[in-house]
């Protein structure tokens, strides 16, 4: 097949296409980053798997990513000595959505045509945010191992079709070449490229070459390019962030590496860096987000994102799965290992010791952060209980071991606490509880109006006992898995026997005893519809309501299964 052919993109592919080009325009640079960011991906494959073949490596061993221009002809090239791709590779990645969280992006982009910038980067369709800037690209590239003659071109306008044909490539890996819409010549200037590479990928831990610029004023600067080949010099830092001592690296290197990492334009919240020396030795590098990812908030998971396992500084494979709990899966970050096998495999991973091991320090790391966050900076911590509060609800669940550390991180609505907003710990709850009063009690509801306004709470307002308002919809699965806090049980305040002193027993009692002819009539009336007709300690106010045993199903959990169809 060395005849060149036209191909139509998947449907999908020109709708992504047209999200692209009409939600970026604002931000339009970030053309750059992703494109390197493919480039410095594709110098990572290419140094994992000559690890298994160095024979993939000849003729040029230096991994490398070139950025240069031309005025004249009015192109940006970005070109990278990685693992380029086949044919099939071309039309699989560039010419289709293979991946899932592009579909998700898509239905939830649905008829609203202009998409949030921020998260076109974490969607994989970073490629296409070239033709925000190009109304014409040129992908020449030719596999690592491949014959010079199985080069590839790929070109496109970006309107619905593109074509493929063979070239004859004499350099391993991928060029990309952008040729610019009239309007954007702001780009073809040396000075502008160089800023925005150190802007968004100084940490690339490739070196991003670029042409060495005679000093301004230099008259005959123009005739001295045109016959000399270009001296290159590097434009990033090109070392691996977390491998340096912590005391050299300041904030706005950490919240650059953030954004790279996690293509956010976002500041992270906070963040933490370890090194951990001994019969096993790594360091980790994790940041919490400011703000929800946007696969998160779809409930999704894009398993590619969101940890980097590094062997030795060699990239491996994007193992969020592997290293962190699901509950977790808002971090972002790096996990170097000094001592696992180079060869490792995902499924290796899986059933690795070690691995076990670091997965540990990670959730610790990152409960620890987090706690920190809760102490020292209450706005960003609130911002981040906003965010990923009811992610971090799944951990009571998912993991029984952390369930007391993660439970203190968590808040509520209280009848003692103003209106809707979640401020209440169980901390302050436990540290407020009436003498006597052995319950931590709550009501849920699928609102926080149906939560405040429960009959339910009339007993325990008049008692001046204090109720956790729950309206999320995790928490009822959530409270299925905490029974207690601080030794003190959770309770549905419908469930159970209410707190009351001698004299209310009296009082009841008595009461009791004077509606005894009323319960029987009522009892004949509702017959089966009841399991029992009793006088309440409950109201104050309303003059009946309905009550369950402690085995007994939330009403609210119930609506909730019947809603599923259970
Ligand atoms: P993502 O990087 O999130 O996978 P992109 O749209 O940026 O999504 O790229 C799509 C795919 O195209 C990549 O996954 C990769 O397989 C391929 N690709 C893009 N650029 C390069 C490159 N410079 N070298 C090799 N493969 C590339
Ligand atoms: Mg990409």
């Amino acid at each position: 097949e060395t005849q060149a052919e036209t191909r139509a993109f998947e449907a999908e592919v020109a709708q992504v296409l047209h999200l692209v080009t009409h939600s970026l325009y604002s931000h339009k640079e970030i053309f750059l980053r992703e494109l390197i960011s493919n480039a410095s991906d594709a110098c990572d494959k290419l140094r994992f798997e000559s690890i298994a073949s160095p024979d993939l490596l000849a003729g040029d061993a230096e991994l490398r990513i070139d950025v240069s221009w031309d005025k004249d002809a009015r192109t940006i090239t970005i070109r990278d000595t990685g693992i380029g791709m086949s044919r099939d590779e071309v039309v699989a990645n560039i010419g289709s959505i293979a991946s899932s969280g592009t579909r998700r992006f898509l239905e939830a982009m649905g008829s609203e045509q202009k998409a949030d910038a921020r998260l076109i980067g974490q969607f994989g369709v970073g490629f296409y945010s070239a033709f925000v800037v190009a109304d014409r690209v040129t992908v020449l590239t030719r596999r690592a191992g491949a014959a010079p003659e199985d080069g590839v071109k790929w070109d496109s306008d970006g309107r619905g079709e593109y074509t493929l044909e063979s070239a004859t490539l004499p350099e391993r890996g991928t060029t990309v070449v952008l040729h610019l819409k009239d309007g954007e010549d702001e780009f073809l200037d040396g000075w502008k490229l160089r800023g925005l590479v150190r802007k968004y990928s100084d940490h690339v831990a490739f070196p991003i070459r670029m042409p060495k610029e005679a000093p301004a004023g230099d008259d005959d600067s123009d005739d001295k390019k045109a016959d000399a080949a270009p001296e290159w010099e590097t434009a990033n830092d090109a070392s691996a962030l977390w491998s340096r001592p912590k005391s050299e690296i300041s904030d706005e290197e950490y919240q650059a590496f953030y954004k790279s990492l996690g293509h956010d334009f976002n500041d992270a919240a906070a963040w933490t860096h370890n090194r951990v020396e001994g019969s096993q030795s790594f360091t980790t590098l994790l940041y919490l987000p400011a703000r929800p990812p946007f696969d998160l908030m779809m409930g999704g998971r894009d398993e590619r994102k969101g940890l980097k396992l590094y062997i030795k500084r060699v990239f491996i494979m994007d193992a969020a799965e592997e290293l962190l709990p699901n509950y977790l899966r808002f971090v972002r970050g790096v996990v170097d290992a000094d001592d696992l096998p180079l060869n490792v495999s995902r499924e290796l991973l899986q059933h690795n010791r070690q691995l076990e091991r670091i997965k540990g320090a990670c959730v610790k790391r990152v409960l620890d952060l987090i706690e920190k966050l809760s102490r020292d900076e209450p706005e960003k911590f609130a911002a981040f209980l906003r965010a990923f509060g009811n992610t971090l609800k799944e951990g009571i669940v998912e993991d029984a071991s952390n369930r007391e550390r993660i439970a203190k991180l968590l808040r509520f609505a209280s009848t003692k606490s103003d209106g809707e907003a979640q401020t209440v710990s169980l901390d302050d709850y436990v540290g407020r509880m009436a003498p006597g009063q052995d319950a931590i009690w709550y009501v849920t509801a699928d609102g926080y109006r149906a939560a405040a306004g429960s009959p339910q709470l009339e007993a325990f307002r008049a008692k001046d006992i204090e109720v956790l308002l729950m309206s999320d919809r995790i928490d009822e699965w959530m409270l299925g898995n905490l029974h207690e806090y601080a030794g003190k049980p959770l309770k549905h305040v419908a469930k159970g026997e209410l707190p009351l002193d001698a004299a209310d027993k009296a009082r009841q009692e008595e009461a009791a005893k004077a509606a005894a002819p009323l319960l029987e009539k009522l009892k004949r009336l509702l017959g089966d519809r009841v399991e029992d007709v009793r006088v309440s300690a409950r109201l104050t106010d309303s003059p009946s309501c309905l009550a369950m045993s402690e085995w007994e199903m939330a009403p609210h959990l119930a609506h909730l299964l019947r809603e599923a169809g259970q």
